[in-house]
């Protein structure tokens, strides 16, 4: 089965699928605050706003990246 992992700030969530990610670094150069590929988790949702998350992940080359709003 495809390995799938959330993360999420409490308003978005953020589902990555590392097999499908390229390693392109697209999302590291764009938000190296929220992206560290070093450390585990390697995503720290919360170090940046809702906004620039989802333009973030539009920009993932892979499709690895995608989100979705939280219900309130
Ligand atoms: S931008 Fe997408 S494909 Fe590139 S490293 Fe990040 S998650 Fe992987």
């Amino acid at each position: 089965m495809e390995k799938v992992i959330e993360y999420t700030n409490g308003e978005v969530t953020v589902i990555w699928k590392p097999e499908m990610c390229q390693h392109a670094g697209v999302c590291v150069k764009m938000l190296p605050n929220v992206y560290r590929p070093k450390e585990r988790p390697w995503v720290r949702l919360e170090l940046a706003t809702t906004k620039e998350i989802i333009d973030q992940v539009a920009k993932c080359p892979s499709g690895a990246l995608t989100y979705k709003m939280n219900k309130k």
